[in-house]
């Protein structure tokens, strides 16, 4: 099945990877899945849009423990039309025309433990975007009908693409988070793709907010979301002590690390109170989290991972950025740009979230 009166062209412009810290190369002649060797259950979609990661960098490096599918196109935000659909697709979801999301997980099997208790994310089975199957640096991308996301009329698609991964990772770990309204949440990375967005988030659940990251910039951004509490973490030597001083010396409810790096968990456990909960949220490579046992089991802390989101994480995550509750804060960029953009990750330098803009050339 295709869009009948559009026509799917046999090459595009797309971003490769050829091997693991290698250069990343823009061709322009890479083929394109024909609508006839998609199989029962994937569908073809025309990208408005995608938005870029930070995983995608790792995925461009190889610096994660598992690694990438080579040669690889990354990219796991993306957005645009179902223009196929595979033959013999039986109750599809989507159908032809409809705007849908790519996010990480790009399947898993549905019926596995893992599947069944809704931690799709974790299936054995799951096909990450832009990861072990090609993602959404490209034109047009081969997804699943029961993996993409419907995004709701009126949301953009450039504004829609980064809640896929940061919105939603971000979103489900504040929901495992154990807070309730009016409790404080601390958030290193706070100025960046995810912690711009936890910001947000956090405040709809109504918990007050301190946020730590560095630069004007970012402050300037972070208190326009909604952030109580500033703490540049290049100024201020003594972050525990400031964290404990606005919250009446006992200490944060919880800390969502959303920082590419290990500096934002080590002093997590000391500004946390009792009863506290770590949430790992960021995906470094390498870096490792060291935590004293003993203050951990004398203040009852739990440390939480949480990874991406699940499908119905997705949807709640985009209804609420429909609604104009949550707005990522990001530019556009063609898709040629993709090195620089990886450049100013590297250096910390982007605030909030780049979007490739596919029409952009
Ligand atoms: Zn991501
Ligand atoms: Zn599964």
């Amino acid at each position: 099945m295709m869009l009948t009166d559009y026509i799917i062209p046999q090459t595009q412009i797309a971003a490769i990877i050829e091997e693991a810290g290698g250069d990343l190369q823009i061709r322009k002649d890479h083929p394109v899945k024909s609508p006839e060797e998609l199989a029962p259950g994937e569908c073809l979609v025309k990208l408005d849009c995608s938005g870029a990661c930070h995983s995608d960098l790792h995925a461009a490096i190889g610096d994660w423990p598992v690694p990438p599918r080579l040669p690889l196109i990354g990219g796991h935000e993306g957005v645009g039309i179902v223009v196929a659909i595979g033959k013999n697709t039986v109750e599809s979801p989507v159908k032809l025309g409809d705007r849908v999301g790519i996010k990480w997980i790009a399947n898993s099997c549905l019926n596995c433990e893992q599947c069944r208790k809704g931690r799709e994310q974790n299936c054995v089975k799951a096909l990450c975007s832009g990861y072990t199957v090609d993602g959404t640096f490209q034109e047009y991308v081969v997804s699943y009908v029961n993996y993409v996301t419907p995004i709701p009329e009126g949301l953009p698609s450039d504004a829609a693409a980064s809640i896929l991964c940061a919105g939603v990772t971000v979103y489900r770990a504040l929901k495992s988070s154990q807070t309730s309204a009016g409790d404080w949440i601390v958030i290193p990375g706070a100025g960046g793709g995810l912690g711009h967005l936890a910001v947000q988030y956090a405040r709809i659940r109504g918990l007050r907010v301190i946020a730590i990251d560095t630069g004007a910039e970012k402050k300037n951004l972070c208190l326009k979301l909604g952030a109580e509490k500033w703490i540049d973490f290049k100024e201020n030597k003594d972050i525990v002590k400031e964290v404990r001083e606005v919250t009446d010396g006992l200490g944060a409810h919880s800390v969502l690390v959303t920082a590419s790096s290990s500096e934002g968990y080590e002093q997590a456990i000391e500004y946390l109170r009792p009863g506290g909960i770590l949430m790992c949220n960021g995906l470094p490579g390498s870096a490792t989290l060291s935590a004293s046992v003993f203050f951990t089991v004398f203040k009852s802390i739990t440390i939480c991972g949480s990874y991406v989101g699940n499908r119905q994480d997705a949807l709640e995550a985009i209804d609420i950025a429909a609604r104009g509750l949550v707005k990522v804060h990001f530019v556009n960029r063609p898709l040629a740009d993709l090195k620089d953009v990886y450049n100013g990750m590297m250096n910390g330098t982007i605030v909030g979230r780049v979007v490739l803009d596919m029409s952009k050339k």
